[in-house]
């Protein structure tokens, strides 16, 4: 969804969406909405600047760091954002308005793109780091076998670092 900015009763409206999950996925090569994002929020237009706040909620799937298995991962997200344009930001005026909770992006004056701002805020919201469990045991180098749900028999190759150096040398 885009918001027309020249659309916009004075100056100002009031936005809603329902996203489905394929409307978005993927959102990056780890993450994927894994039901429909909500989205509601409000725009107003101050001189060049355009503010867009509001509110999405999801639930997400992030792949796990060791054994890649998706985990489930619900999103509350509250966003305050802050447009400006090209021209502006180039003039200098982004020195003034760099407020600590704001974010401030460049467009190009006249749409909002409401997409980028859900994919955006559902990345934000999730963790960087994710485990599927704390002890996740994640998968063998050797065979692929996932540790959590099978032996392998495969043995630890854990080579001295000194021993692999005169390795690499025969
Ligand atoms: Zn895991
Ligand atoms: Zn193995």
């Amino acid at each position: 969804m885009r918001i027309e900015l020249e659309h916009l009763e004075g100056r100002k409206g009031d936005f809603a969406h329902i996203y489905q999950p394929e409307d978005l996925n993927p959102l990056d090569e780890r993450v994927l909405l894994s039901a429909p994002a909500t989205v509601t929020g409000k725009v107003r237009l101050a001189g060049n600047e355009v503010f867009v706040n509001g509110h999405v909620d999801t639930r997400a799937q992030i792949e796990c760091d060791r054994c890649l298995q998706p985990v489930e991962s619900t999103v509350n997200a509250d966003f305050a954002l802050e447009y400006i344009t090209g021209s502006e930001y180039e003039s200098g005026a982004v020195a003034e308005l760099t407020d600590a909770d704001m974010s401030v992006s460049v467009f190009d004056g006249n749409t909002i793109d409401v997409d980028e701002i859900v994919k955006e805020q559902v990345l934000l919201a999730v963790p960087t780091r994710m485990l599927c469990r704390e002890d996740c045991k994640g998968i063998c180098p050797e065979c692929g076998t996932d540790r959590n749900t099978g032996a392998c028999n495969c043995v630890d190759k854990e080579i001295d670092p000194r021993w692999a150096a005169l390795k690499n040398l025969s």
